[in-house]
């Protein structure tokens, strides 16, 4: 756990180098465990793969690589895919075309005080939180579409078990009386706070990243209020349009991209 030099950023933005190193990981390195993906995790990594390449608010030759991807899993029929093959298509050494992934990754507003803290989990809540604010923007009906792919993803794919394990219990617990896009993304953010909850102080916490019910009243003083008794509220349609915001494409930040 050696000392990073930090490289510049804005606590306070999302980058696309964080996103972009996300899937990097997720379908280059944690997916490679798995030579060959059947029944329960192949239909999760089909819908997973579908929202992604549905939408994920990257760059053109990315964005393209996903649909590849994407096509790709939906005429495999059979009850069993191969990770090499999966590989290929995503790699492009199949079809040829301009559509690239970058290669490694590259934590910006994901980076950590040292080796050990942040990067992928930091950078897959981001990502899952930019899919539900797309979603949301691009109005298509299914209000559980992405909390239903991203669960899939984790229980079959996700490298922390216990993170799985959690998530899962709480998705059991509640995710089905999502009804609308809306409700989607402060289910997912609600959800996130009560994993910040039972993390803070605990070793696993950078010093430098603290975990803090989010966001902060600086970051957002309309999502904060009182209750006549005095007891902290959150203002639910306030912090709506905070993360509308906050995790929109159009408020994403391009610095460090490969
Ligand atoms: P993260 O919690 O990763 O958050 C990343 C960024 O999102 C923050 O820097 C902030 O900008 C923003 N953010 C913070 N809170 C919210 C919010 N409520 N809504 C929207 N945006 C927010 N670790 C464990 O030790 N035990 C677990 O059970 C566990 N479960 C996990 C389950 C999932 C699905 C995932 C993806 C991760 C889980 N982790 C768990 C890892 C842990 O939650 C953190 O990701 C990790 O400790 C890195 O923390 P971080 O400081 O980078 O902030």
């Amino acid at each position: 756990s050696t000392l990073q030099e930090w490289r510049r950023f804005n606590k306070t933005r999302v980058y696309m180098s964080d996103l972009e190193s996300a899937l990097h990981y997720s379908l280059r390195v944690e997916l490679s465990g798995h030579t060959s993906i059947s029944g329960n995790d192949l239909t999760a990594l089909k819908k997973y793969i579908h929202v992604l390449a549905k939408y994920f608010p990257g760059r053109p030759s990315v964005k393209s690589t996903l649909k590849t991807v994407d096509s790709w899993l939906q005429q495999q029929k059979g009850t069993e895919i191969k990770y090499s093959d999966f590989r290929d298509v995503l790699d492009n050494t199949v079809q040829t075309s301009d559509a690239v992934l970058p290669e490694g990754v590259q934590w910006v507003g994901c980076q950590g005080s040292q080796s050990h803290y942040r990067g992928y989990p930091c950078a897959f809540w981001t990502l899952f939180h930019v899919l539900t604010v797309q979603a949301k923007e691009m109005g298509f009906p299914d209000p559980q579409e992405v909390l239903q792919a991203m669960r899939g993803y984790v229980s079959s794919f996700f490298g922390c078990r216990p993170c799985a394990t959690h998530f899962e219990a709480m998705a059991q617990e509640s995710m089905d009386h999502v009804t609308s896009l809306s409700a989607a993304v402060l289910w997912l953010w609600s959800r996130h706070n009560r994993v910040n909850n039972g993390l803070a102080g605990e070793l696993s916490e950078d010093p430098h990243f603290p975990k803090i019910q989010w966001p902060s009243p600086e970051l957002c003083p309309s999502c904060h209020g009182l209750k006549k008794t005095g007891e902290h509220h959150w203002d639910q349609k306030e912090v709506l349009t905070f993360l509308r915001h906050y995790f929109s494409s159009a408020h994403i930040l391009m610095d460090y991209l490969q």
